[in-house]
């Protein structure tokens, strides 16, 4: 532990930020992370609690007092060791995980929880610059060969392990360069691509094959981005290799069927984001430009507001956000919800970079002038046990020129899961187990599935889970047992 009284000492020290005047000019990441001394001061505010809930509350379950008592000894090295003893790409999770850790924190019971997340960048923004992250080759082969469907977290973290573990891999990634929506849909502001390119120079050393522009299967639902040029059957697959991960994501957009939706300016919010970040890595410029337009964004999640921050950057007249369901309590109520997440007030840093929000609103039409968008009508809903009701005669208009529809993603797409005869779950997702024998399995012999594509949406560290769990269920299955965690 690092100083006994350190929670009673110290307050918490937050990472600093650009100000929104200067961040919203550009695309460039804005969070700088902590200094040596105030993350020192961070980890000793740690109370290495006999149980500490933050380990159960992270998915891939990080070791966090013991890597905030190494940052208070100043034993850095040894801070990245234990984190990567867990967690693939902290550099990923360091910056965009919402840190469920920290709302189980024991000491944010009576304090701020201990700022875990910002301490998780700290360490490996020090790894990277002082060059300890370095490959680490299986030091013999086994002759077994995997394939991977999909280059995002998941089919990432897959790769990594199964590679340190002597198996030949080979990622299948139909779009044209690797990350999933780590590289495509996650605005650069929030994550810095070159992280994406430094660690899959890693992979490569460490043997993992990647091919790119490569579609498994054949065609995408509408509104799912595919930059492929070839195909390759899952048969030839399930002949080439001895096991296949299918880590494809859940791609298809929900879409909203309302009168208008045709209309020139209603997108999907990946039409406008993907294209987004082409443009920053110096691709073409956004087709879709928001600057001086009025936008509203539907759907109150990080989509959504990921949508808010780059309409801003833009420089949209004015941004406004509807979400659906009604406004969360400014406050948890935290007897209730510790050590679970809550259900609370999320204010996003694009948030406070200008956007109107509101809540309990359902969207009924949009309308256009000349098969333009011109205007949204919406109505406010009542909520009466977990049930909306339209409230009579609350109908308004709001005049826009773009609406970004960012109210999730409902299934993988199906025709990836169909080629291969996986199972889908009642949700459309590829139906495996994550426990018992035979986990992350799917019905199809030596086809395994993880990641959104199986859980559904979520976050990219429970992407890293299931790819780190799957890689073990994958080698059992090539050598009967396994050395890789749980
Ligand atoms: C805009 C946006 C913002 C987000 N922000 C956050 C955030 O701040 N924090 C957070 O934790 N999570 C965030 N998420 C969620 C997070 O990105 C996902 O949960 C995570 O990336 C899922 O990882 P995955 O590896 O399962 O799938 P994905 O990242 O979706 O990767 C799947 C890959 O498979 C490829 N693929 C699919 N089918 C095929 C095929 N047939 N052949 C070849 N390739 C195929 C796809 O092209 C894609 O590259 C966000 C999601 C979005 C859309
Ligand atoms: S990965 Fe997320 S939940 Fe786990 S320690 Fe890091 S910030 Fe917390």
């Amino acid at each position: 532990m690092g100083k006994p009284t350190g929670f009673l000492e110290f307050e918490r020290k937050s990472e600093s930020y650009e100000p929104v005047k200067t961040r919203v000019k550009n695309y460039a990441e804005f969070v700088g992370h902590l200094k040596d001394a105030d993350a020192k001061v961070q980890g000793a505010r740690c109370m290495d609690c006999g149980i500490p809930f933050c380990n159960s509350g992270c998915p891939v379950n990080n070791s966090i007092p013991d890597f905030n008592d190494a940052v208070f000894r100043g034993n850095w090295r040894e801070a990245i060791e234990i984190l990567h003893s867990t967690n693939n790409f902290p550099e990923m999770t360091g910056r965009i995980c919402p840190a469920p850790c920290e709302a189980a924190c024991t000491l944010g019971i009576i304090a701020d929880p201990v700022g875990i997340k910002s301490l998780e960048r700290a360490i490996i923004d020090k790894a990277g610059e002082n060059g300890w992250v370095v490959p680490q080759p299986a030091p013999k082969t086994t002759g077994k060969k995997v394939a991977i469907v999909g280059s995002g977290p998941a089919g990432l973290a897959s790769a990594q392990q199964l590679a340190r573990v002597g198996h030949a891999v080979t990622v299948f990634e139909k779009n044209d360069r690797i990350g999933g929506l780590l590289r495509y849909g996650i605005p650069d502001f929030k994550l810095d691509k070159r992280l994406i390119d430094w660690r899959m120079a890693q992979l490569e050393v460490e043997g993992v094959k990647f091919q790119t522009g490569t579609l498994v299967g054949d065609g995408m639902p509408k509104g799912v981005a595919n930059d492929a040029t070839k195909a390759v059957a899952p048969a030839r697959l399930l002949q080439d290799f001895d096991a296949v991960i299918l880590a494809g994501g859940s791609e298809t957009p929900r879409d909203l069927s309302v009168p208008g939706r045709e209309l020139a300016g209603v997108h999907f919010a990946l039409e406008f984001l993907i294209p987004q970040n082409r443009q920053v890595s110096g691709g073409r410029k956004n087709p879709i430009n928001a600057a001086g337009k009025h936008v509203v964004v539907i759907g109150g999640g990080d989509t959504g507001s990921d949508c808010v921050g780059t309409s801003n950057r833009h420089g949209a007249a004015s941004v406004t956000q509807f979400e659906l369901l009604p406004k969360p309590p400014e406050q948890e109520n935290k007897p209730l919800t510790w050590p679970y997440w809550p259900n609370k007030l999320r204010t996003s840093s694009s948030h406070l970079e200008g956007c109107a929000r509101d809540w309990s609103i359902a969207t009924k039409e949009f309308i256009g002038e000349n098969g333009k968008l011109k205007a949204l009508k919406a109505v406010r809903l009542e909520w009466r046990d977990g049930k909306p009701t339209e409230i009579a005669g609350s109908e308004f208009v709001v005049p826009c020129d773009l609406v970004f529809l960012a109210m999730g993603f409902t299934q993988p797409a199906a025709s990836m899961l169909d080629a291969f005869g996986v199972t889908r779950d009642a949700r459309g997702n590829a139906a495996a187990a994550t426990d018992g024998n035979g986990c992350y399995a799917t019905n199809v012999a030596k086809v395994f599935a993880a990641g959104d594509v199986r859980r559904g949406q979520s976050l990219v560290v429970w992407a890293i889970r299931e790819g780190r769990q799957c890689a073990r269920a994958v080698d059992e299955l090539l050598m009967g047992s396994s050395l890789l965690p749980r």
